[in-house]
């Protein structure tokens, strides 16, 4: 993965001309800690995992990404994810720079108990380089609110009351109203600009989508809302679909049961995989990297594809679709919502007192941070021209620097 999106990084850096010396400094990461996590599991034996954390820059603001717990997570994975978090709070404009981690457990086999303890060591271990003004994880795959309350208050232990150490938390444990599903509200929000790029209506659309945890199922329910018909929805499990468009809240509600998809009865089965190349006019990954490659390109039928995940689309398969006219709102775009909200929960979080906020004013403001009138058509063109573009854009906010790229320029220069 990480030379994936190093290829994204040298095409975005080659439209912006940048000096050699420019994306050396980009590309690598101030800092890469790599922890063992040792825990008692719940037969008294020993079990050994490692857990990461890679800050990749801090020239915009305290750095921030999520946190992810997978049997796949590695020092490489960490890096990739959290260069592409730098880009992504750039292209959004939030005064935060972009780090990752996770651990590389598998949950599906762990009691509340195990991932609770290795949580917290994994906070003892890490607790000097994380922080409300260093690094604030939130959640990412296999991570949810609750894992963000651990974490809060195992690191409130030796730092004193820190709900700025993490974002994503459950309201009492002062998170932010909309931020659960604010990752799939922006899905929803870029889609409905790619659809006015192809001079469509929600009510034109069906769409598949891969992956039914935070970011798949919010944004099938709010996608769904405006009017179209989810036709396929698949995990790691399996499939189900209905051509008249399946019932998400129903959907919804049987995954929360059973943890999958697998086995709706409101539609029909299908071998997960298959979503890829679904017919379907709209096709979101928003599960894991690497869902749309070289081998599953040729059948993929959708001409627009918003990639809700972190690196769903290899290199090769995204000069394949850009070739055919494939609309591609890259991940750095369409997933910014999740952070855009984290900022609101942070800036609450460390001003306090903190502000209940409600559904109406986190939608709102979402939408008025969002990037807006976005020419989508461009994007297409390539997937890191949308950096490029966006990092050339002068800011919303008068500072004295003429675009965000100048601005790292700047900061590189000050901070020596
Ligand atoms: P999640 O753990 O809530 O859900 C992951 C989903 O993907 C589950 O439905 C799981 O079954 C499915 N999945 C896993 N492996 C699969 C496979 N091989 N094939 C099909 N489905 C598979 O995770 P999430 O938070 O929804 O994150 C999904 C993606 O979105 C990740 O790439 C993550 O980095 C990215 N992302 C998440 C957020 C956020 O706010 N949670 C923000 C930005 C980006």
């Amino acid at each position: 993965m990480l030379e994936e999106s190093h290829y994204y990084f040298q095409k975005a850096a080659d439209v912006l001309g940048l000096e050699d010396r420019l994306r050396e400094i980009l590309w690598s990461p101030i800092r890469t800690v790599k922890v063992d996590l040792v825990i008692d599991d719940d037969n008294g034996r020993l079990q050994h995992y490692q857990g990461f954390r890679v800050q990749h820059n801090r020239s915009r603001g305290p750095m921030k990404g999520g946190l992810r717990y997978h049997p796949s997570m590695d020092e490489d994975h960490a890096a990739a994810l959290a260069n592409l978090m730098t880009w992504k709070t750039a292209i959004v404009d939030v005064p935060f720079g972009g780090a990752k981690g996770g651990i590389n457990c598998d949950p599906s086999k762990m009691s509340e108990r195990e991932l609770n303890i290795v949580t917290r060591r994994f906070v003892e271990q890490t607790k000097e380089v994380i922080g409300p003004t260093i690094d604030i994880p939130a959640p990412d795959v296999n991570t949810n609110a609750k894992v963000m309350g651990w974490i809060m208050d195992e690191y409130s232990k030796y730092a004193g009351f820190s709900p700025g150490v993490v974002i994503g938390k459950p309201l009492e444990l002062f998170g932010s109203v909309g931020r659960d599903e604010a990752t799939g509200r922006g899905v929803m929000i870029v889609l409905e600009e790619a659809l006015k790029d192809r001079g469509k209506a929600w009510s034109d659309i069906s769409v598949a989508i891969q992956g039914f945890g935070n970011v798949g199922s919010n944004s099938a329910r709010l996608i769904a809302e405006q009017g179209a018909r989810i036709v396929a929805v698949a995990d790691h499990l399996g499939g189900i679909s209905n051509e008249d468009g399946l019932d998400i809240d129903a959907l919804v509600a049987w995954a929360e049961e059973y943890r999958t998809v697998k086995g709706f009865p409101g539609g029909k089965a299908f071998n997960g995989p298959d979503i890829i190349n679904w017919d379907a006019d709209v096709l979101i990954p928003a599960a894991l990297e690497d869902a749309i490659t070289e081998e599953n390109v040729e059948g993929v039928k959708a001409d627009i594809i918003v990639e809700g995940a972190n690196g769903p689309t290899s290199p090769a398969a995204h000069e394949a679709l850009v070739k055919r006219g494939v609309l591609i709102v890259p991940d750095i775009l369409a997933n910014a919502g999740g952070v855009t909200v984290s900022y609101f929960e942070w800036a609450q979080n460390i001003q306090h007192p903190w502000q209940r906020g409600s559904n109406e004013n986190t939608n709102g403001l979402l939408r008025q941070y969002f990037p807006k009138g976005m020419d989508l058509s461009e994007v297409s063109q390539a997937k890191l021209n949308a950096i490029a573009r966006r990092l050339n854009e002068r800011p919303r906010k008068t500072l004295n620097f003429e675009t965000p790229a100048e601005r790292f320029n700047q900061c590189v220069a000050s901070t020596g």
